[in-house]
């Protein structure tokens, strides 16, 4: 039978690959018909908020006007030509807004076609700014997530990240424990010993340390704090270590800040951001990086940064993260995050009293309520859809992170009510 109307898809279910799924008992997908605003429209009608922005990126909402207008305008210009030899308004611009609002020092930009590259990236300007064969390592933090390409894997969460299906595939990285201190606890300077030990001990074999600054996002949804970077930045200098930022999740205004290197006010030597850059509208990354390294890679041996990905510097991608970040910086995104983010913290924080709770945070526009045993996925998404909400929860963490400039406080209301109601629901507290 064809149902062309139901929200879950046959074919779907038999012969395509959702992210990290079994082919033999795939959790069930639900069929999108159309968006508008903080709204996901189902085939069979049923409406539910978004409260995961699609993973980081539709900051603004769906089919958003002036959004739809740049990516429109620009397709009947031109929608794609390669970037060797060639060269386009949008990628000026955007490189022109992107360096007024990025850490002082950047100079450089790189445009790749997704986080995942960007990683890659970032990590080869690295090494070629090393231009030593020895100095070709990484160390960074548990519970970090940086993508799902070869190196990016290598330096994710080694347990809870993919290394258990590849091992020894990949290269062998410096893990340090994931900060214990966190946000808006008091800080305490045992917290960046183990790193410290690991990059003076490693010195001659390490590029750099990359890291999610802040906000730690798909390995664990954490929040540290920010001392934490600054003393990460003196001992970078003092051994001259390459210090990447990963804000492909935290960047846009997520963490209350337009980037999460503010909280903290060190600049990175490379920064990646990704994900909310185009709104959402197109897969589009870029990496920054300083002039000194830019002139390290220049310098080196093979006197050029090795990389050019086909669609590099997409003209669409272009036009419609330059309107998208246009947009952002005109409206009143902070007061918003903030005030969408004195909500969470009023209505999640009664969880912190259940005992099936182990925590409850929220920073900017993330709230996280971390259970105590692993979420049944499936289960929850059922519920999400009866409620008429999106959340997407992984491993013991539920959180919402709604498209700020979109939501209404009703709508973040619903979010927080239906995502205590499921997990009460779930843990038979209802
Ligand atoms: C999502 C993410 C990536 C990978 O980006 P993709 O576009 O999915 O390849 C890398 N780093 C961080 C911090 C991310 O959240």
């Amino acid at each position: 039978m064809t149902d062309t109307t139901s929200i879950h898809d046959n074919f779907d279910h038999m012969h395509l690959w959702h992210p990290y799924t079994s082919t033999h008992d795939p959790l069930p997908t639900y069929k999108v018909d159309h968006a508008e605003g903080a709204v996901i429209t189902l085939a069979d009608g049923t409406e539910l908020i978004d409260g995961m922005s699609s993973w980081w990126c539709v900051i603004h909402g769906y089919n958003h006007p002036v959004l739809n207008e740049a990516i429109k305008k620009q397709i009947d210009k031109i929608s794609h030509v390669m970037f060797g030899g060639f060269t386009h308004q949008p990628a000026i611009d955007l490189g022109k807004l992107l360096l007024s609002i990025l850490p002082p020092s950047m100079n450089h930009i790189f445009y790749a076609d997704s986080g995942s590259v960007a990683t890659e990236v970032a990590m080869k300007m690295a090494v070629q700014a090393c231009d030593n064969p020895k100095k070709t390592n990484f160390a960074t933090i548990r519970s970090g997530y940086h993508g799902d390409t070869w190196n990016a894997m290598s330096v994710c969460d080694p347990v809870t990240g993919m290394h258990g299906a590849f091992g020894p595939a990949l290269p062998i990285r410096h893990f340090a424990p994931a900060p214990q201190c966190r946000f808006d606890d008091e800080w305490n300077p045992d917290d960046f010993r183990p790193m410290q030990e690991i990059l003076e001990k490693n010195v001659d074999t390490l590029a750099g340390v990359i890291l999610e600054p802040i906000v730690q996002g798909a390995g664990g949804m954490r929040f540290y704090h920010p001392q934490y970077l600054r003393e990460l930045r003196k001992t970078c200098d003092r051994l001259g270590l390459i210090l990447i930022f990963d804000e492909i999740a935290t960047g846009f205004g997520r963490t209350g800040k337009l980037f999460a290197w503010e909280h903290a006010g060190v600049e990175p030597d490379i920064m990646l951001i990704g994900k909310a850059i185009t709104g959402g509208y197109m897969t589009f990354a870029a990496v920054a990086t300083t002039a000194a390294i830019a002139d390290r890679i220049s310098d080196s041996q093979s006197g050029c940064m090795m990389h050019g990905p086909t669609f590099m510097g997409n003209p669409m991608a272009c036009a419609v993260a330059l309107a998208s970040t246009r947009l952002l910086l005109e409206s009143p995104w902070q007061q918003r995050i903030q005030e969408i983010e004195k909500i969470m913290r009023q209505h999640l924080s009664i969880a912190h009293e259940w005992d099936f709770v182990d925590d409850v945070r929220v920073l900017g526009g993330i709230g996280v309520i971390q259970l105590k045993n692993d979420v049944n996925v499936g289960e929850f998404q059922k519920l999400c859809v009866k409620e008429g909400v999106w959340i997407r929860p992984f491993g013991k963490n539920a959180y919402i992170m709604p498209p700020y400039l979109a939501v209404s406080d009703a709508q973040v209301e619903k979010l927080c009510d239906a995502l205590l109601k499921i997990i009460k629901t779930q843990n038979g507290a209802l």
